[in-house]
């Protein structure tokens, strides 16, 4: 191994976590949200293993990562474009034979333009602002829309959709609101289905309406703050690249922010912030060997990071010795917790630089 880290990713794992949010929501359909290149896990591998547990609908943030991402799937998935159509978009867009989500009247009027020059009618997804105030229809240009039946007779409608602010925190009050909210617009779309839920909402005790985008939980993060009944899905495996040992009173690190105050054996593992392990886990995160809990020492920099390994074992310490960062003892959720962040943030960010095994969903 030449890199810094090997980045493990089970997509065996990713294939039983769709096939528990299918459980949680049926009869509701499960789609997959891959944008951000899969969260960071690679949308092409992701989307060819959901599609395989029979998924049909694949979601994208940007026209951009569609237009990479269709040519290399087998086209029994639809792919929806989630933040919609920027100007210029429209004619490339038809011709990848994509499904935009519109978000506004402005949308929406050229994605018609568009299908009345192609001599079509063309597929589309609405999303309505139930209460979010970031991307989908505001309640005044839903009613303009609604008002020009001739716009909405040159597309297809596939689904009409929101998104929920709150709905990794199931208690609070919002989510019942935009539900409410939403099955309300909705009727006034009659025969289209309706799509909500994300992966914190597919464990919301409700129905799930008839289509739920899975995102985090397909990739193992806690879909709320409370429980992850989700099978993790990457590890991350760094190896021993130096060790010493220096004596007490001795700085490690830029800006000598740690002391050691006792004789110190540190070990240095070529993965740093560059890598996307957050530079704010210095003096702070944790990782381990051969099972034993050992601290970073001092701060993270940009291709190596230093761990305070003096009470692990002397036979688990050498050049190469493995040392996990994301596995059995410490996964996802627990790095974000101790970075401040979410667990959408430390896959995303996850480096390219790490060499990427995949295990398959089903024996080759
Ligand atoms: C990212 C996203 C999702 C997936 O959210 P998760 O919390 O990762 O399940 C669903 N819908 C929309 C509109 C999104 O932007």
């Amino acid at each position: 191994m030449t890199a810094g880290a090997r980045l493990t990713i089970d997509l065996a794992a990713l294939a039983g976590n769709y096939r528990l949010i299918r459980e949680q929501v049926g009869p509701a359909a499960v789609g997959g949200v891959v944008k951000a290149n899969g969260y960071g896990l690679g949308a092409v591998e992701v989307a060819r293993t959901l599609i395989a547990e029979g998924c049909r609908h694949i979601f994208v943030a940007l026209q951009g990562e569609a237009e990479a991402l269709v040519p290399q799937l087998d086209g029994t998935a639809q792919v929806y474009i989630l933040n919609g159509l920027l100007p210029g978009g429209e004619g490339p867009c038809a011709a990848l034979g994509a499904v935009p989500v519109l978000n506004s009247l402005d949308q929406t009027e050229r994605w018609a333009a568009q299908a009345a020059s192609s001599g079509r009618r063309l597929p589309a997804v609405l999303q309505v602002d139930t209460g979010m105030s970031r991307m989908g229809f505001p309640a005044d240009e839903l009613d303009v829309l609604l008002a020009r039946p001739a716009l909405l007779e040159r597309i297809d409608l596939r689904f009409v959709m929101s998104h929920l602010a709150c709905a990794d925190t199931p208690a609070d009050a919002a989510n019942a609101a935009q539900a409410a909210r939403f099955a309300q617009i909705a009727a006034r779309f009659p025969g289209v289905p309706r799509a909500l839920d994300n992966s914190g909402g597919a464990f919301h005790p409700r129905g799930h309406f008839d289509l739920v985008r899975a995102g985090i939980a397909l990739y193992g993060g806690a879909p709320n703050d409370r429980a992850n009944p989700m099978q993790p899905v990457v590890t991350l495996e760094a190896r021993i690249a130096q060790l010493r040992t220096i004596p007490a009173g001795t700085g490690v690190g830029y800006g000598l922010t740690f002391r050691t105050t006792r004789e110190t054996r540190i070990a240095t593992i070529p993965v740093g912030y560059a890598d996307g392990w957050p530079r704010c886990l210095g003096n702070v995160g944790s990782a381990y060997v051969a099972g034993h809990r050992v601290a970073v020492a001092g701060r993270v920099s940009m291709d190596s990071m230093t761990l305070d390994v003096t009470d692990v074992p002397a036979e688990h310490l050498y050049p190469g010795a493995p040392v996990e960062l994301l596995g059995p003892h410490q996964g996802i959720d627990a790095v974000a917790a101790d970075a401040g962040t979410i667990s959408y943030e430390i896959l995303t960010q996850l480096s390219r630089r790490y060499e990427r095994v995949y295990l398959p969903a089903k024996p080759a």
